[in-house]
């Protein structure tokens, strides 16, 4: 098979992994025009300083031995099918990078002939491009789930960051939905980064040229809405990972209905704002201190789809307002809704030279829209409704159904041309699926802002 069909079917079938964004664009350049841009393949990721970066995205090959009900890739599937020699991978990675086309890449497989066999390929193209290319760039690797210690260990010397997907929340659903996973043969992979992480920061202190070990860390997916967890289930697993695996990142991706069967739920359309409140959430998580079962609990398991995360915390812990801003340490002002990080550090610095009332508040830049609710200023209140549960939550609610969005609203297509052959059957609606990007970019004001 020609190398540009394999790079277009193996870049399409990675497009389901949300650890980067794909850019999806298309435009071809004529004489006397500058540069281009190929839908297959290229998408972007961030680093921890903010950059975006390009990365060739694809997987090694998308035949599989396994049948997971939600996945496109599943061996049942009649799809097309490729796969590239570990040396096809570095050739693209390396002619990609000369071109400057990419600034990395991000490789990723279905599982074909055995766990070990995949590995062992993914493990064999890493040290190819380190060892033989002298390649500087960034990888991001999968972990195969059953693979051998010995290949994982060896492929962490090489990658900058690894990732092992749960995609589902529970040994239940697993059993489901992916029976030939197992929660263990998951975990072990990431126990095993985990630890060469630690040792490799460790010997990194004592001997300057120590081997790195997977120095950008781990990270994991998971998919929402394809079973019945709930998203306190979700973000209790969240937690437990980042304790426990000290994970950089886990992802959520909204599940897609590209495939049919008696234990998928029938959804018309990915459940992209459910996916939204649970990133949210986890950045609460990771940035604002607060505890899964802070956000949620057993009377409220779920997000209300019509507030942030943190707004729908304050509302169901009215008692804990109105906070008085000249007043409240920092730990307190970064729960308020609307005042985040960058807020609360320009309240502590103003409020030095004198005390701040409402309209100081505005000077700073400080969003009121929703914090206006649950702050007094130099004991006065602003909210423009008394501060009643109910009233704030009647205020703070989007003039129309968010849900509405999510099942049936009409979204816009990012991209003109979206080549709709992609791998997908006949029945499924790309469009939908496709611009889950666009409805992050155009979605409400309300869900925009600071957390
Ligand atoms: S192992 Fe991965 S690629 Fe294979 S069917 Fe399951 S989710 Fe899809």
């Amino acid at each position: 098979m020609d190398i540009n069909e394999k790079l277009r079917i193996l870049s399409g079938a990675a497009k389901y992994d949300v650890s980067c964004s794909s850019s999806g664009s298309s435009r071809s350049s004529k004489k006397g025009d500058l540069g281009s841009v190929a839908s297959g393949g290229i998408c972007h990721s961030f680093t921890p300083d903010g950059r975006c970066i390009s990365l060739l995205k694809i997987l090694l090959t998308n035949y599989c031995i396994y049948d997971c009900a939600y996945c496109i890739n599943r061996k049942s599937n009649d799809i097309e099918r490729a796969a590239f020699t570990a040396d096809e991978v570095v050739n693209l990675t390396m002619n990609f990078y000369r071109r400057n086309y990419i600034e990395g890449l991000f490789l990723s497989s279905s599982v074909f002939n055995t766990p070990n066999a995949t590995m062992e390929t993914l493990t064999r193209v890493v040290e190819k491009l380190r060892t033989e290319h002298g390649f500087k760039g960034y990888i991001h690797l999968k972990a195969i789930p059953g693979a051998d210690e010995a290949l994982i260990k060896k492929a962490g010397t090489f990658a900058d960051r690894m990732s092992v997907n749960l995609e589902l929340p529970s040994s239940q659903s697993l059993k489901l939905l992916a029976p030939d996973k197992t929660k263990e043969n998951i975990f072990q992979p990431m126990k095993l980064i985990k630890n060469g992480i630690q040792i490799s920061k460790s010997e990194n202190k004592v001997f300057k040229r120590a081997p790195l070990f997977v120095p950008g860390g781990q990270s994991t997916q998971l998919i929402v809405g394809a079973t019945k967890e709930s998203d306190l289930n979700i973000l209790n697993l969240s937690e437990g990972l980042y304790q426990k695996y000290s994970l950089k990142r886990v992802y959520y991706s909204a599940y897609v209905p590209v495939n049919t069967g008696q234990n998928l739920p029938e959804l018309k359309n990915p459940p992209t704002l459910r996916e939204h409140r649970l990133y949210q959430g986890d950045w609460l998580l990771r940035v604002y201190g607060f505890k899964a079962e802070e956000l949620l609990n057993d009377k409220n398991p779920n997000f209300d789809i019509n507030f942030d995360p943190k707004t729908f915390w304050a509302l169901n812990n009215i008692h804990l307002f109105p906070v008085e801003i000249n007043r409240a340490p920092y730990e307190t002002l970064i729960r308020i809704p609307g005042i985040g990080v960058r807020g609360a550090q320009k309240i502590l610095s103003a409020r030095k030279i004198s005390s701040l009332d409402f309209q100081d508040l505005k000077k700073l830049g400080v969003v009121l829209k929703r914090a206006q609710y649950f702050i007094t200023c130099k004991g006065k209140y602003f909210g423009s409704v008394p501060l009643d549960e109910e009233k704030v939550k009647t205020a703070l609610t989007p003039r129309f159904d968010l849900n509405i969005l999510d099942n049936q609203g009409e979204q816009l297509n990012f991209f003109d041309k979206i080549d709709k052959k992609l791998l997908l059957p006949d029945n499924y609606d790309l469009n939908n699926a496709s611009s889950k990007i666009l409805l992050l970019n155009d979605r409400p004001s309300s869900l925009t802002g600071e957390l």
